[in-house]
């Protein structure tokens, strides 16, 4: 076996190889010296199990480029989302729109006027590049962004509440996911949390009685992924006003998703509210996320009244929540989108894959059938199923979709669906009653192939 030992090469005979060399040029050095270290190690370790194996600077280079392709690899990286789920919180909520990316690697790649006022010369305000633009689309007075949503309702209410009362429907006390609770922000903040009403029921007069000196307001929070049905009574934010007047209080608002077009001549049964709606029915303000409906960047919005907002803009948690440059050319641009309804309908990847017709995702979804219903090994059908908004917007809803159902000859659907998710372009599948469905909704045409080699690996 000795004799093997003296065949393994040296670290620097191996670093004249070409795709060595490549590799040193496009990775970091040490990267690409592990890479090799592991490789003779391997080895070594296989010789010392006394295994006859045979070595040359040949196969090396080939096994370098199997462990480069699988090291080199980003953690975070692209799947294709075949679940149908639009806004999969798991798979990176929204898709951006082309407007956005461009926009990103624009600012990316270059300098930018961030915070810097090209009128005045000196320094400008980075919030300044959404709000007139947010303004425009929602007709508020004021607008903020920050991180996410999450952090938009703990500025405002750090601002605006803290170690005061804000009243809470206990209908509305929920847990989002992602351990975010209505009761636990509020006390991080140092909010004052009166719950009033029901879980099922709450009436104007449970606010009403509580009110008093050191009552700030009322907030109202979309219950998002969650929904009563039956003998249930929420009070809607037009009733809050009367009171809001009487008292001279504050209306807050967490929409959550916060749609901000009608969906409803789409055949989609929008929210019960937009955004615009709440305003203009009361709320002084209402924050929303920029990755659910809205399509965007992951972003917490806060619109409403100037004075509020201006207050928000003095708090020094700001600077802790800050959005990034990136986020920031993301949202323009994806804003900018919805200047045109139906530009953004089409535009803005979010809503158009909410939108498809069924004619449409039909055809679509026979073409992908096409595409793989001759690999061996498989039975592939096509056939109508339903699929979901996801992000906890319009949990009820339930819309129209066409799916493959792919079932292996060899494979258990268990298996089948891990394969799948291990493949170098991880496809992520619905698995319904021991099947596989793969939901054409939210798989773009340019995604076919990846799909076909997936299955196609798995022939038999
Ligand atoms: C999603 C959601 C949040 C959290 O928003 P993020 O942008 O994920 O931080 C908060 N409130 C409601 C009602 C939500 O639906």
């Amino acid at each position: 076996m000795k004799h093997l030992y003296r065949k393994i090469p040296k670290i620097d005979e191996l670093l004249v190889l070409d795709n060595v060399k490549y590799a040193l040029d496009n990775y970091p050095r040490e990267f690409v010296l592990e890479i090799l270290r592991d490789i003779l190690s391997m080895y070594r370790e296989k010789i010392k199990e006394g295994n006859e194996i045979e070595i040359s600077l040949n196969i090396i280079s080939k096994v370098f480029d199997e462990e480069l392709n699988k090291k080199g690899r980003f953690s975070l990286k692209k799947v294709v989302n075949a679940t149908g789920v639009v806004i999969h919180t798991n798979l990176g909520r929204s898709k951006m729109c082309k407007e956005a990316i461009d926009h990103i690697l624009e600012v990316a790649n270059n300098y930018s006027n961030l915070e810097y006022d090209l009128n005045e010369g000196k320094r400008g305000s980075r919030y300044s590049h959404v709000e007139k633009i947010i303004c425009e689309i929602l007709g508020c007075e004021a607008a903020l962004v920050v991180n996410n949503n999450a952090s938009a309702i703990m500025i405002v209410l750090d601002t605006l509440c803290k170690n005061k009362e804000v009243i809470v429907s206990r209908g509305e006390l929920v847990e989002i996911g992602g351990s975010f609770r209505i009761p636990e922000v509020m006390k991080f903040s140092g909010t004052i949390l009166k719950e009033v009403g029901c879980t099922n029921r709450t009436h104007l007069f449970d606010y009403e009685n509580e009110i008093n000196e050191n009552t700030v307001g009322f907030l109202k929070v979309h219950t998002s992924n969650y929904y009563m049905d039956g003998f249930v009574k929420q009070v809607n934010i037009e009733e809050l006003r009367e009171l809001k007047e009487k008292y001279d209080k504050i209306i807050i608002e967490d929409i959550g998703s916060g749609a901000i077009i009608d969906l409803s001549k789409y055949g989609i049964q929008t929210e019960k509210n937009l955004v615009q709606q709440s305003l203009k029915e009361g709320a002084d303000i209402v924050t929303f996320s920029g990755d659910k409906m809205l399509g965007g960047p992951q972003a917490g919005i806060i619109v409403g009244k100037k004075e509020l907002i201006e207050q928000i803009k003095k708090n020094h948690l700001l600077r802790a929540l800050r959005i990034d440059k990136f986020t920031l050319a993301a949202l323009e641009a994806t804003f900018r989108c919805y200047l045109d309804e139906k530009y953004a309908v089409k535009n803005v990847p979010t809503l158009r894959m909410i939108t498809y017709g069924i004619e449409e995702l039909k055809d679509k979804c026979e073409k992908l059938l096409h595409k793989v219903q001759n690999i061996s090994g498989f039975n592939i059908t096509m056939e109508e199923n339903v699929s979901i908004i996801g992000g906890g917007s319009m949990p009820k809803e339930r819309l129209k979709t066409y799916v493959l159902d792919v079932k292996h000859n060899k494979l258990s659907s268990k298996d089948l669906e891990i394969k799948l998710r291990e493949n170098k372009i991880p496809i992520i599948v619905r698995v319904e009653k021991n099947s596989i469905k793969l939901d054409i909704r939210t798989v773009e045409e340019e995604e076919f192939n990846d799909i076909y080699e997936a299955l196609e690996k798995l022939r038999c």
